[in-house]
């Protein structure tokens, strides 16, 4: 045991606990203290949309147990437990245990924010069906849909984003019926020219999935032992139970009131340290010297870097070149979106076998890409060309 401030951790998602496993590479010393409100089961979250067609349990996801991750880590692991305050100036947090039924303070010496991303709140949808509404951003989550799903057959997916389309190409394979609803036009729109989106959905569709695009739900309902979706277009599905997948915001409520600068995320310069000396972020909650990035490789960047800053080698962090897997098995498909408000047009090369998109400066220069089918085995020629996100 050591008198030393412990380095104290808020959450054990793969921001956390990489940070973690980095940090005791480095420092075997300082003690360690992670908090969690969830129960601190280790696991991959981007394989929570991938593993409904291989009949993944929750329990089958779980790479390891929060007990087993305090003795590989050599720390003390807060499980269920709710950081509701930082008092910056004295370096004390406020906890909530359990069901929130007593509080306890905790003291620290450097504290990081892995804190991540919740989901977007829904448009308005009246009705009285959102019983049947789920939403998948944790573990427990994944928990709750799988068991309502038991013996149900019909599934209405609202959102064609990255994560929706994942589901859509997940839920057909495991044998469910899926219809999809998004506002935009195309699935992926926000990420994908129009000729790589429509490609991801002519494979989708020729799997049977329907697609709706430039609709919303207005209404859900419920309707026999299901639901009824009334759509702005004046159409309505009938399904078994509906999941929302429309994007995720990032949680700085508990930064915002310690004081600590935020934009859309926890403002951190490139050493990932705030507008507090002490208190770092990492993860879905952080924006990086301006970049917000609800990804693993960002996050595993951040997480080496910040483990040598945090054991006396300050470390900035660098951002390459970053494209993203779509797990889209039926149509691989690879993204690397040009930055926000990147200025440049889309270079489009279709064939039946995949879609070549490159986004290109008025100078030529590559500033980011997407490729699907045949074409994504142009991805480590691109990717080694973009230009990377952080000069
Ligand atoms: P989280 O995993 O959300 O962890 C947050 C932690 O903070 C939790 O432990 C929570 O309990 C804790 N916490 C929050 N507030 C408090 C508090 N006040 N007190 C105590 N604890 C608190 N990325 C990719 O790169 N590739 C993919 O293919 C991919 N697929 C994805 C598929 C899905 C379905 C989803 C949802 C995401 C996917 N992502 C993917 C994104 C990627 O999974 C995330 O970027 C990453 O998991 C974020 O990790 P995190 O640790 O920052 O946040």
């Amino acid at each position: 045991a050591s008198d030393r401030e412990p380095l104290v951790i808020i959450g054990t998602g793969l921001a956390g606990y990489n940070l973690a496993r980095e940090f005791r590479k480095l420092d075997q010393a300082t003690p360690l203290l992670l908090v969690t409100a969830d129960d601190g089961t280790a696991y991959s979250k981007p394989l929570l949309s991938a593993s409904l067609a291989h009949g993944k349990t929750p329990q089958q996801l779980a790479s390891a147990s929060a007990e087993q991750m305090a003795r590989e880590l050599n720390a003390e692991i807060l499980v269920h437990t709710r950081v509701t305050d930082i008092d910056a100036e004295a370096k004390n947090l406020t906890l909530a245990v359990g069901n929130g039924s007593h509080s306890a303070g905790l003291r620290y010496g450097k504290l990081v924010l892995a804190t991540g991303a919740g989901c977007r709140p829904l448009p308005a949808i009246e009705g009285d069906g959102h019983a049947r509404l789920f939403r998948i951003n944790s573990l427990g989550d994944y928990h709750r849909f799988r068991t309502a799903m038991v013996g149900r057959k019909r599934v209405l997916l609202l959102g064609a984003g990255l994560i929706g389309c994942e589901f859509a190409n997940d839920l057909i394979q495991a044998g469910f019926e899926v219809e999809m609803v998004d506002p935009l036009d195309w699935p992926l729109a926000t990420l994908l020219p129009e000729a790589a989106g429509r490609d991801i959905q002519r494979t989708l569709e020729s799997h049977g999935v329907r697609f709706h695009g430039n609709a919303r739900v207005t209404r859900l309902d419920r309707s026999g032992g299901g639901i009824r979706a009334q759509l702005d277009s004046g159409e309505h599905i009938d399904a078994d139970i509906a999941l929302a997948a429309l994007g995720l915001q990032a949680n700085t409520g508990l930064a915002a009131a310690a004081g600590l600068k935020i934009n859309r995320g926890i403002v951190v310069n490139r050493q990932l340290q705030s507008s507090d000396a002490n208190i770092f972020a990492l993860g879905d909650c952080a924006e990086v010297d301006g970049h917000l990035l609800y990804f693993v490789a960002p996050l595993m960047a951040c997480a080496r870097a910040l483990a040598k800053t945090l054991s006396g080698e300050p470390t900035p962090v660098h951002y390459g070149t970053l494209p993203v897997a779509v797990k889209t098995t039926l149509r691989p498909t690879t993204v690397c979106p040009p930055r926000p408000g990147a200025e440049g047009s889309w270079h489009i090369d279709s064939s039946a076998s995949g879609v070549q998109a490159e986004f290109r400066g008025a100078d030529g220069r590559l500033l980011g890409f997407a490729l699907t089918g045949s074409a994504i085995t142009a991805r480590d020629t691109l990717t080694a060309e973009c230009t990377p996100l952080m000069d």
